[in-house]
């Protein structure tokens, strides 16, 4: 019984410290058991995912900080030292981590394997560029969570069931998400919604919908004078009574469009960063049900 308080007492100090993703290091390897495998992600995402299936067997450690813009990221010396403690470095590929190739240098002739989660997701491009908001698509997610748990089980086979069996319900979860939601966008005429930067592409993809942003793919620069006419425009051609805006991409200009078009400001969640208390299925699921109301409305 007292054996069961400690460690209940650990647990809890460590998920503490893992709270703040990427930013704690230093305690949670201080609070962690030796036998827990170290994991360390790129981006947020992907740490939801691996945590979803290594359940208490693994630590898992996003190298971008809570609330930082990924797309503007570059890590730190610092960091290239954190990932060097891993058994794994998990990122997200497609782009999103312009750096990574200088991580593969510095993990080269090490004993950690470097993971490219959105193996196999079929790619979208918009303008010529590779859309790397993979994970905003329930049905990527599928492909990146088993990517990871694949990983999971290479390096500790022994908890093959356990992960396999965290899988499965993680997917079914996702499944059933999409099942909810598909039929109801089916039936819907209205298809286009604003956002604040192009992040929900592979989402659209999914559930047949269209995205018009604020800033382009990679939350780059605001838009022009002619670049806000034109969605102004849009909006009221298409009646559109809702603009989402995010936390991290030109919050005030997606407040002036809509004071403009007298539509209504709602958050909406990228997940590309730890923004509140809402794990991914809760996000996601807080996103399609806004995208339905705000389609459904117009
Ligand atoms: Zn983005």
């Amino acid at each position: 019984m007292k054996k069961k308080i400690i460690s209940g007492v650990l647990a809890i100090v460590t998920s503490m410290a893992l709270i703040g993703c990427g930013t704690n290091t230093k305690t949670t390897s201080q609070n962690t058991k030796d036998d827990k495998l170290k994991i360390m992600v790129s981006i947020y995402p992907l740490k939801e995912f691996a945590e979803k299936i290594a359940g208490d067997k693994a630590e898992v450690t996003c190298l971008v900080p809570d609330n930082v813009e990924p797309h503007d990221y570059e890590p730190k010396t610092r960091d290239f030292e954190e990932l060097t403690k891993g058994k794994a470095f998990i990122y997200n590929g497609l782009g999103m981590e312009s750096w990574v190739d200088k991580v593969n240098d510095t993990l080269k002739g090490k004993d950690i394997i470097i993971v490219n989660s959105s193996e196999g997701v079929q790619v979208r491009e918009e303008e010529g560029a590779v859309d790397p908001h993979s994970w905003l698509s329930l049905k990527n997610a599928e492909i990146q969570s088993k990517n990871i748990k694949d990983t999971l089980i290479k390096l500790d086979e022994k908890n093959k069931d356990y992960y396999e069996a965290n899988y499965d319900n993680f997917k079914k979860e996702l499944d059933d998400l999409y099942n909810e939601y598909k039929p109801k966008f089916d039936t819907l005429n209205k298809k286009n919604f604003i956002t604040g930067h192009a992040a929900f592409g592979y989402l659209c993809r999914d559930f047949g919908l269209t995205q018009k942003s604020v800033e382009n793919l990679f939350a780059e620069g605001e838009p022009t004078p002619k670049q806000l006419e034109d969605l102004v425009y849009f909006c009221k051609e298409n009646n559109i009574k809702t603009v989402f805006s995010e936390e991290l991409a030109s919050p005030k200009v997606s407040e002036t469009l809509a004071r403009e078009v007298g539509a209504e400001v709602v958050p909406i969640l990228t997940l590309e960063s730890k923004e509140d208390d809402k794990d991914y299925i809760e996000a996601m699921r807080y996103n399609l049900d806004e995208i339905y109301k705000c389609l459904e409305k117009e």
